[in-house]
């Protein structure tokens, strides 16, 4: 999946995906991506956020929808993002037996990004102070 957040000058923020779904899907399967709230969600009296990895386990969590509620009660993306994944992966993980990967960008209506992970995950930024630049994710907590 690839997912992108958008702020713009008039403040107004947007959220998309654009998936192939997994690899040897099940004809018929809807993953995350085209789910609000779960692949995806934007507020722009708040922020944006959207997921990758595994959308069987992403659409338990509604870890869009769950960042920008973060996001909401006075986190910043990055908080958000940790908060969203981390604790989420534990219980899957204590409830399941085994956790997909999951990657999560968040963007708030200040410009302010986070990113959290489960596995390496490839990101990009762009504002009008830096040219966009790829940088890379690492499983935190
Ligand atoms: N999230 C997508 C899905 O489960 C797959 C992906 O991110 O690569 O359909």
């Amino acid at each position: 999946t690839v997912g992108a957040l958008t702020l713009d000058q008039a403040e107004s923020m947007a959220a998309a995906t654009s998936t192939s779904g997994l690899f040897m899907k099940k004809e018929g399967r809807i993953g995350d991506s085209p789910l609000s709230g779960s692949g995806f969600y934007a507020d722009s009296n708040i922020g944006a956020a959207a997921a990758t990895g595994l959308g069987e386990d992403i659409m338990k969590g509604c870890l869009s929808y769950e960042i920008v509620r973060k996001m909401a009660g006075g986190m910043s993306p990055q908080q958000a993002c940790d908060a969203a994944l981390y604790p989420f992966c534990h219980d899957l993980k204590q409830r399941y037996g085994q956790v997909g990967e999951i990657s999560l960008i968040a963007l708030n209506r200040k410009g302010e990004w986070g990113v959290a992970t489960n596995v390496e995950f490839p990101f990009c930024v762009a504002n009008e102070k830096q040219k966009a630049q790829i940088l890379m994710a690492n499983p935190g907590k």
